[in-house]
């Protein structure tokens, strides 16, 4: 249908081919809807023999043809004298307004309420069986073809509880419009479950955080990591050593910031920042960046970013180790790092301003 669409459009080129008055604008000049077609051109024999012919090009490419038996031409507002030659050139009989198409009526002047006392009366038909049925989920059951049904009973019972009683449940729904309009981000902020806030959760999502390393930061805060210690209380017999230090256990708390060379590259991260601090577990240095000391220094983002990109890098280097036997020493890592960071800020703000910064660190 692809290449009838482009055969149809190409008719225009031709400075004789005028599209419909109504379609021009549009650049209009047909409908397809499954295996129907409608054209619609201006009603001048040119334009119509070419439009019918675009039809036998396509079938000299495809093989299709157009169904004789069906196919109508509808005429309005042209001479008769013009009807009857454009009669003569085309092989299609004259159709007459008013007639209905998926039920719906078409005609060349305005439609009147007697053309729809049909489809009205089907609408009609429709709502009344709807009635029959009661607005409960026994109701539902009979009903089995009525997903949205059920849908929309679930959204009113949680209204319902939301508001207390219909009145207010009616005035909670009001307050989510705006200029007439609902607005779904008001509807949905009022629907969704709201949790307490998560203090590390401003650090973390922050849009100076590669996405990744924001998922991998919110995994290691939740402590989902698959590490030794865990691994071991599931059942499965793994010797715990820290692969990074070979000193003790590896468990959530000592990788971040207990290790020897997690805290190293971290210690590293932050001098490259301008900064000196004296590293603490996770949770604390999650809450450090979030307070007044870090927020007050002059690229206050940097940190979460940092933070998110030796989190991943230090699980990179220890998978790593564990998986390929290969290792990094401290300055590699703590380079890529830097090269996470870079990307990231370069990407999210001015490019012209991070790169100044960027070369002052590095200076
Ligand atoms: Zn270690």
């Amino acid at each position: 249908m692809e290449i009838l669409s482009r055969i149809l459009r190409g008719i225009h080129q031709q400075s004789q081919v005028s599209y419909h008055p109504k379609c021009g604008k549009l650049g209009l000049n047909h409908l397809i809807f499954v295996d129907d077609l409608m054209l619609f051109v201006k009603g001048d024999t040119p334009s119509v023999q070419a439009i019918t012919s675009s039809l036998d090009s396509f079938a000299l490419l495809s093989g299709l043809h157009a169904n004789l038996e069906k196919p109508n031409i509808y005429m309005a507002g042209i001479r008769d004298n013009i009807k009857q030659e454009i009669l003569t050139v085309t092989v299609y009989t004259e159709g007459l307004f008013p007639f209905r198409y998926l039920g719906v009526p078409l005609n060349a002047g305005k439609l009147n309420k007697t053309m729809f006392t049909d489809l009205i009366a089907k609408v009609q038909k429709v709502l009344n069986h709807w009635s029959t049925y009661k607005l409960s989920y026994a109701g539902k059951e009979k009903n089995t073809h009525s997903e949205s049904w059920r849908s929309i009973l679930l959204v009113r019972d949680e209204l319902l509880n939301m508001g207390g009683n219909g009145p207010a449940a009616e005035r909670l729904l009001s307050g989510c419009v705006k200029k007439g309009c609902i607005q779904l981000s008001l509807l949905y902020d009022k629907f969704r479950r709201k949790g307490n806030p998560i203090s590390w959760g401003a650090t973390v999502w922050h849009r100076a955080v590669l996405p990744k390393h924001s998922v991998f930061l919110m995994l290691v805060m939740q402590q989902k990591l698959a590490t030794i210690d865990k691994l071991n209380h599931r059942g499965i017999s793994l010797v715990n050593r820290c692969v990074l230090c070979k000193a003790d256990n590896e468990t959530h708390k000592h990788l971040f910031f207990q290790c020897i060379f997690s805290t190293a590259i971290w210690h590293q991260v932050l001098h490259w920042l301008r900064m000196q601090h004296r590293t603490s577990k996770l949770s604390k240095e999650v809450h450090w960046i979030a307070g007044k000391k870090v927020r007050k220094h002059w690229k206050a983002q940097w940190f979460s970013s940092c933070l998110g990109a030796t989190v991943y890098s230090l699980w990179e280097e220890r998978n790593l180790k564990i998986f390929q036997g290969l290792e990094h020493d401290i300055d590699y890592v703590v380079k890529r790092i830097q090269y996470f960071v870079s990307i990231r800020l370069l990407s999210v703000n001015s490019p012209s301003k991070e790169g100044e910064i960027i070369g002052s660190l590095n200076a």
